[in-house]
């Protein structure tokens, strides 16, 4: 809905694979997952979380499976949604099977750490048999430990790069090739490195992310310190942000990174001045207002809030909607570089934006 967008486009080529209805890698767009943090063994509630995170815009959503009841009740669960799900298994390939025959879409499991060939042939054969692909997740904090001796006892990146190749191995011996990879450390230059590593030495797709950021605040960040240099690298087929928090938020987060490289377009993206003493309208208190408004918004609409006329008019001209304080108390509401209201009230001008905001909505709905 807005201007031309520049964005990046040395993309990495890469194999393209399905999760579910998700095509990952190839020319797909970037998708974002998640991961249920309810007991699995809960269906109600799971599937709740799922239909959450569905609304929020996830396109993967992953849920753990510890135990037997965990799996058995990923029959269920698949009753009861179309979501893309992905298994995440640890050690025991009788769980694989079983989250295989209540029809999940992808797997996350080491074959390495599954107990030997036997069983890594079982699970590919009936992962093949449905077309499930098989993520190889490297984490920095459970590397082997002989790979952590022969690398001086850390978890760098050429520790990890050979335990995913190691991984690669082993399930490429079997002729299963519908992989994706992840490598992810807590600490943001490791996981680059290692993704950089990687990244010429095969071509499947990569799940990226930060593990274990941290809470919202301080895990947003470091996520989109980490995630953004990898994809303006063009590295990177899906990512998850994944915060101490509810997942819901780490799709939010997840999306704004994208939107912030133009490499997806989703929901409203929110411009705002930062203030200064020029500020005419109290923008943090009413951009705060208008970021809460617009959170069910799916057009992606670009709103921008200015506190004066010195940047104010020339951002909100830019916008598809904006708005700029204008002195003595009026207000100028945009669309699309037009001025198109003064609002002398200031106690209006929210309700002025949600107007504009939702005529915008709805004749994208229309358009698309
Ligand atoms: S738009 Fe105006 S109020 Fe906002 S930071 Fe710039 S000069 Fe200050």
């Amino acid at each position: 809905m807005s201007d031309t967008l520049h964005a990046i486009t040395n993309r990495r080529s890469t194999r393209a694979i399905r999760v579910g209805r998700v095509a990952i890698g190839g020319s797909a767009p970037i998708a974002v997952q998640s991961m249920t943090n309810t007991d699995t063994r809960d269906v109600e509630a799971t599937v709740h979380q799922i239909e959450a995170l569905l609304t929020a815009g996830c396109e993967v959503i992953r849920l753990a499976v510890p135990d037997m009841e965990s799996a058995r009740a990923l029959h269920g669960i698949r009753e009861r949604t179309y979501a893309p799900l992905i298994a995440d298994i640890h050690f025991n390939h009788v769980l694989a099977l079983e989250a295989l025959r209540a029809g999940v879409d992808g797997l996350r499991l080491n074959p390495g750490n599954i107990g030997g060939a036997a069983r890594v042939k079982e699970v590919v054969e009936a992962a093949s048999e449905r077309g499930v692909p098989i993520r190889i997740g490297v984490n920095g904090g459970s590397l082997e430990k002989d790979l952590l001796a022969r690398y001086g006892g850390r978890p760098s990146a050429e520790a990890m790069v050979e335990s995913a190749l190691r991984h690669v191995a082993i399930l490429e011996s079997v002729g299963f090739r519908d992989i994706k990879i992840s490598l992810k450390a807590t600490d943001v230059p490791t996981t680059v490195a290692a993704y950089r590593l990687l990244a010429p030495k095969v071509d499947y797709p990569f799940h990226i992310g930060i593990t274990e950021a941290g809470t919202r605040f301080g895990g947003s960040i470091k996520s989109a310190v980490g995630l953004g240099i990898l994809l303006a690298e063009g590295i990177g087929d899906t990512i998850r942000v994944s915060l101490t928090d509810d997942p819901v938020e780490e799709v939010r987060a997840a999306f704004e990174i994208l939107k912030a490289l133009n490499l997806r377009r989703h929901g409203p993206t929110l411009i705002a001045c930062p203030t200064c003493g020029r500020d005419e309208l109290d923008v943090i208190s009413l951009a705060k207002e208008v970021e809460a408004a617009i959170g069910g918004v799916k057009a992606p609409i670009k709103i921008a809030v200015m506190g004066c006329v010195v940047n104010g008019p020339g951002e909100a001209e830019q916008a598809d909607l904006g708005v700029a304080g204008g002195g003595r108390g009026v207000s100028m509401l945009y669309r699309k570089g037009k001025m198109i209201r003064r609002v002398t009230d200031r106690s209006q001008l929210l309700a002025a934006i949600i107007e504009e905001v939702k005529k915008m909505s709805d004749e994208h709905e229309i358009v698309a």
